[in-house]
């Protein structure tokens, strides 16, 4: 599809400068399509556009110029083009030095061009968001069908339902260690499943921008959350987790799909994360940096949990003491706490101070419909633990 590069001779639309890079490609049917990105947006936003609708949509972005680059933008944007999507977050790991600006780049770069368009997955069908390296045979395709059980990948209808009514699988290959009414929680080891996983991890990508894991799965789990229904478990997101990690995180990648997103399914994955830490008897925090929405994730998960171990409390409190109850990290309580203003720091402490007004206040602007995690629905000993507990036996 993107054999035609600019610097070729097409009729460019007037509105396109030679100053801006664009792509085009040609349509069996002679017409040309143009691919736009809109300076300082998100590049979910990015997308084909036929030449007779260029000027439009460019006029139509240039227009929403007041909203450029705050994170209020995002979700003003998104809501006019009528993207649906709640929570999702990447994986970078550590600071932005040179080396990986320089990496970064690069990805920039070669991500650059959203190559498939739209996957049909289950009774669902889904524009993507992001580029994916699936394999070159596959990277060409607009269209890619996926078997939702097993998510192998094909590049015909045709070829899917052959493979459907052989197909035996209907749950992710690993144990149920959550089940809650219709839902339902797969831990999936990336070395046990790697075909699998590294599917997972090629679906995900297509919603995410920023993830660098997509081939090396042995050293994660997967958390993948599923609907259940007479017909199996259908995957409506997962989160990947390190099973070793120095630096304390408990989540390296979390993704839900668009269909199952403003179902705060995020929010209950996020959750998840903090209990299964708790099980460990460890505190956690997601890989940084999280991606716009992960950050607004995280940040009204962080805030609402804390808030709810405020309204609650007997006495004192101290960050520590918060820690040990929620598996948050301590930095995570303290950046929280200070944008709600309900910390201080005085004479080399943290200090917490707040009022039941101002807890109620808070309380009030938070959204309650949640789907609250069931901690006697949690079957699961931590891997580690398991291991050295069969080694004694
Ligand atoms: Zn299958």
């Amino acid at each position: 599809m993107l054999d035609k590069l600019y610097n070729c001779t097409y009729p460019k639309p007037d509105i396109l400068s030679d100053e801006t890079p664009h792509y085009c490609s040609q349509n069996k049917d002679g017409t040309w399509e143009y691919y736009l990105h809109y300076e300082d947006y998100d590049r979910r936003l990015d997308e084909w556009v036929p030449s007779d609708r260029v000027g439009e949509e460019v006029v139509k972005q240039r227009t929403n110029d007041d909203h450029r680059s705050s994170l209020d933008s995002v979700q003003k944007m998104t809501r006019t083009q009528k993207r649906k999507f709640d929570e999702i977050n990447t994986t970078l790991p550590g600071d932005v030095d040179p080396t990986t600006a320089a990496l970064e780049h690069e990805r920039e770069q070669a991500t650059k061009v959203k190559n498939i368009q739209e996957i049909e997955m289950g009774m669902y069908e889904m524009d993507t968001w992001y580029y994916s390296p699936y394999p070159e045979e596959f990277s060409k395709c607009s269209k890619l069908y996926l078997c939702e059980f097993c998510l192998k990948y094909f590049r015909k209808a045709k070829t899917l339902d052959r493979h459907k009514a052989k197909c035996e699988w209907r749950h992710p290959p690993g144990d149920e260690i959550y089940r809650d009414g219709n839902i339902s929680m797969f831990e999936v080891d990336g070395k046990k499943a790697k075909i699998y996983c590294q599917s997972l991890c090629l679906l995900s990508k297509l919603f995410l921008d920023h993830k660098t894991l997509y081939y090396d799965v042995d050293p994660f789990y997967f958390y993948v959350m599923t609907e259940v229904d007479s017909r199996g478990c259908h995957v409506v997101g997962y989160f990947s987790k390190e099973k070793e990690s120095p630096d304390d995180h408990n989540l390296a990648c979390i993704m839900v799909l668009p269909p199952h997103q403003r179902k705060r399914y995020g929010r209950f994955l996020i959750s998840f994360s903090y209990e299964l830490s708790k099980r460990e008897g460890k505190v956690g925090t997601p890989e940084r940096p999280l991606s716009d929405l992960g950050l607004l994730s995280y940040r009204s998960y962080w805030k609402s949990v804390l808030l709810d171990v405020l309204s609650k409390r007997r006495g004192n409190l101290s960050v520590k003491d918060i820690s040990q109850m929620t598996a948050f990290k301590p930095d995570d309580i303290i950046t929280t706490l200070q944008s709600m203003g309900l910390i201080k720091y005085w004479k080399g402490q943290h200090l917490i101070s707040v009022s039941p007004k101002v807890i109620e206040e808070h309380l009030s602007k938070q959204a309650k419909d949640h789907l609250a995690f069931d901690e006697t629905k949690l079957n699961w000993i931590p891997p580690q633990k398991e291991s050295s507990a069969k080694k004694t036996r």
